[in-house]
């Protein structure tokens, strides 16, 4: 039997819930295909950090690099700053094990409200190292009449070509459309070179039919008609704004997953659900662990069981489809370990 090797990282609040359902689907999934997991916990959350004064220990990403996937439940903590958990955690993973792929699958589920009409099954592909979110710049003339901030973005050939060919490859899996969001009318340098180099990789995935759209365009067209879109691929910016847009029009924010890859498999990759760790609902068994589970299910499929990953959003779908068990987000009365059983029971 596969054992694949898991560092698990629950984080803080509804992290320390969702994360022991998501996996216990994954064991689940993988017992029915013949392959199983070792776990090994890391404690590693806001909690430590006010503990310690550091959100891991100085050797956290030796630690990691072994694992063959990271899946992370959801830090953050009132009075800790985001930017402690960002920087002290999350994006030194990202970094240092090369995820420029995050992913986020966005689907409307049957029996789920959406404030928009139509089908939504879609994939978000955001470039996740580079881009907007860059340190280059700088605040001058403090508290002068001329004060100013500037931030620089960094696009560069080698980061953009490799982020645009997983989404290339990817909608040729899919429904083989991929659309990509750009702002080249009105950011005059990086944004025209984005679109130049989407065109050059289209001409080498010629099977993939593709269009591009204006980022305000596409966030409009993405609420009054979200059936046209198979993939969608973005700068670090667009890609976070529009992944959560979709997420919010596919119902919760607690059913979204999301996946930050290594597509090469040099280095691991790290699974997590969207939402944080929601303080308000922490500690009452009461959150939706859907964005876990998927969030697994993503995980499964990268350690290579697509199978056994369909099966695990599958079991999700036809809880949600039948309709009597629900956590409170999505209207219903259930609890995490409740809806936890129900999807188990389908599987
Ligand atoms: P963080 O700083 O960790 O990102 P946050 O409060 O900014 O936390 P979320 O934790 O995503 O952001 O919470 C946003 C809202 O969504 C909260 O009201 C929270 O209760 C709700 N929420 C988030 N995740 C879930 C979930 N899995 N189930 C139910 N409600 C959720
Ligand atoms: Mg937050």
């Amino acid at each position: 039997m596969t054992t694949h090797d898991i560092a698990v990282i629950p984080g803080d609040g509804i992290g320390l819930e969702v994360t022991p359902a998501a996996l216990e689907v994954a064991q689940a999934a993988g017992r029915r295909h013949g392959f199983g997991f070792g776990f090994t916990e890391y404690d590693w959350s806001c909690e430590r950090y006010r503990r310690e004064g550091a959100m891991m220990p100085p050797d956290g990403l030796e630690r990691l690099r072994g694992h063959d996937a990271i899946f992370l439940g959801a830090v953050g903590a009132p009075g800790v700053p985001d930017h402690v958990s960002l920087w002290g955690l999350l994006i030194p993973i990202r970094r240092a094990f090369r995820q420029y792929v995050n992913l986020r699958p966005v689907r409307l589920f049957e029996g789920l409200d959406s404030p928009v009409r139509g089908r939504i099954d879609l994939v978000v592909v955001r470039e996740n190292t580079e881009g907007e979110y860059s340190e280059i710049g700088g605040r001058m003339s403090r508290g002068f009449p001329e004060e100013m901030a500037v931030q620089q973005s960094v696009f560069t050939r080698a980061g953009v070509t490799r982020v645009l060919d997983y989404a290339f490859a990817l909608a040729a899996r899919r429904g083989g459309h991929l659309t990509s969001a750009t702002k080249s009318n009105g950011i005059v340098h990086t944004m025209p070179f984005w679109d130049e180099l989407v065109r050059e990789r289209a001409a080498e995935h010629p099977g993939v039919r593709w269009d591009q759209e204006h980022i305000d365009a596409l966030c409009a067209k993405l609420v009054l008609d979200p059936g046209r879109f198979d993939v969608i691929v973005g700068s670090n910016l667009f890609g976070d704004i529009l992944s959560d847009l979709a997420a919010a029009v596919a119902g919760s924010i607690g059913i979204a997953p999301s996946a930050n890859l290594n597509p090469e498999r040099e280095f691991p990759s790290m699974f997590e659900p969207v939402h944080g760790s929601a303080p308000d609902i922490a500690g009452r068994g009461v959150a939706d662990p859907i964005g876990a589970i998927w969030s697994a299910a993503l995980m499964v499929e990268h350690l290579g069981h697509p199978q056994a990953a369909e099966e695990m959003v599958a079991a999700i779908a036809a809880v949600l489809a039948k309709g009597d068990v629900r956590t409170r987000d999505l209207g219903g009365t259930a609890g995490t370990e409740e809806f936890t059983q129900a999807v188990l029971s389908h599987l």
